[in-house]
């Protein structure tokens, strides 16, 4: 299909009406009906009993809607099946929490599903975002995205809980083929409690725009989602060549406390925190010590200070604290910090440790941090349009992101 603008039309078929000649003259046909209301009872039947999954398990919840498919449970028995795929997903299962980065693909795959669908919010953070409601990644509850059918409340709700929300929906398909109005079930989490910030979808307070808001925006984040793609222009990473074996590392702490004071220069040895190193010679000191087995990296994770003014006034500065683990039996673990002032950009450890890559590229986008060398920083938890780096201390954690929460 030509897109227009690089977007697809959004065509809302509810209020089309369905005329074909075939049709019209079936309807004309005297006595006729009889025939096709039992052809309709059967088509009905067939509707329930076919109520194919498609499921967007994000976290724990996820694990109970695996084992509904197991044994004890056996979703199959009712012919509800799970299909990884919205093209032939009849019944949306969101079990775990939503976030704002996975919300505009949540809501592209809900488009993809074709008519009639429905949509069972599957626990508490699907329900309302519950323990994480107000937190800056969040959406406070699906229904703000799009409409859901069944609540299914609990957290986790379990296999048998999935099963009742799939007979109620049955229940409700029942209702709506024989002509019934079928109201939406009221949101448990939220009756009376707090309101999401964005209006549910069928809520009348939600902004008249809302909708389509969200829906520009997902079709744009989908369309430039190139999240598996390396950055335009970027150099292709070059790992240093392994380094010739080594006898197995036998050393421990001291091992690594001696180059520190030898090779380095540091003399403070704090007992409640790893011993800061200068950042200009810290790659070296990742070399010598992947030379002498810690050839594991197992962390790189960087904190935000805050000014602070008073008696322990201090300005503002950043460490980022780093580990090595040798390999193999008596593995020990040797850990370094760095102390930065803004803007102050260490030496990346992507040329020594390959896994520093997506951990370097994690503390820029949550803390700020920047990486000299680094071949391809950008965002990697955060939707690239975010504004700020979240773990900051002074970032306010309940921050809006417009139009998810
Ligand atoms: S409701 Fe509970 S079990 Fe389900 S995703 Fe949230 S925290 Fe996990």
């Amino acid at each position: 299909m030509a897109l227009k603008g690089g977007r697809l039309p959004v065509v809302d078929e509810r209020a089309l009406p369905y005329s074909h000649p075939l049709y019209d003259t079936l309807l004309q046909t005297p006595g006729l009906s009889v025939a096709t209301a039992a052809v309709d009872l059967v088509l009905e039947w067939g509707l329930r009993n076919s109520l194919w999954i498609f499921p967007m398990a994000t976290s724990c919840c996820g694990i109970e809607l695996m084992a509904a498919a197991a044994s004890r449970v056996d979703l199959d028995r009712m012919g509800t099946i799970v299909r990884a795929t919205p093209r032939q997903g009849d019944v949306m299962v969101v079990a775990g929490t939503i976030t704002v980065k996975m919300a505009p693909r949540v809501l592209a795959l809900w488009e993809q599903m074709p008519e009639p669908k429905w949509c069972i919010a599957m626990g508490s953070c699907a329900i309302s975002g519950d323990f994480y409601r107000n937190l800056y990644p969040v959406v406070p509850g699906i229904d703000t995205v799009l409409p859901v059918d069944v609540y299914l409340p609990g957290c986790p709700p379990n296999p048998e809980v999935l099963m009742h929300g799939l007979l109620r929906l049955q229940e409700k398909v029942r209702a709506a083929r024989s002509g019934q109005p079928v109201p939406r079930d009221p949101n448990p989490g939220l009756i009376d409690l707090t309101k999401p910030a964005n209006g549910r979808v069928g809520d009348p307070s939600r902004a008249a725009d809302l909708g389509a808001q969200q829906v520009a925006a997902a079709l744009v984040a989908s369309s430039l989602d190139r999240s598996d793609e390396p950055a335009p222009g970027a150099e292709p990473v070059v790992e240093a060549p392994d380094e010739p074996a080594e006898p197995a590392f036998e050393g421990v702490a001291p091992e690594f406390e001696a180059l520190l004071r030898d090779t380095f220069g540091v003399t403070d040895f704090p007992k409640d925190r790893a011993p800061a190193v200068d950042p200009a010679r810290h790659v070296e000191l990742a070399r010598s010590l992947k030379r002498m087995g810690w050839r594991q990296l197992v962390y790189v994770v960087a904190t935000h200070y805050a000014e602070k003014t008073g008696a322990k006034a201090s300005p503002e500065r950043f460490e980022v604290a780093y580990a090595l683990r040798s390999v193999g039996a008596g593995s020990k673990v040797a850990a370094w910090r760095l102390e930065l002032a803004p803007g102050q950009q260490p030496p990346s450890l992507v040329g020594l440790f390959a896994g520093a890559d997506w951990q370097e590229r994690e503390q820029f986008d949550l803390v700020g941090v920047g990486f000299a060398g680094h071949p391809d920083l950008r965002r990697i938890m955060m939707p690239d349009a975010w504004d700020g780096h979240p773990l900051r201390r002074d970032y306010p954690a309940d921050k809006e992101c417009a139009p998810w929460r």
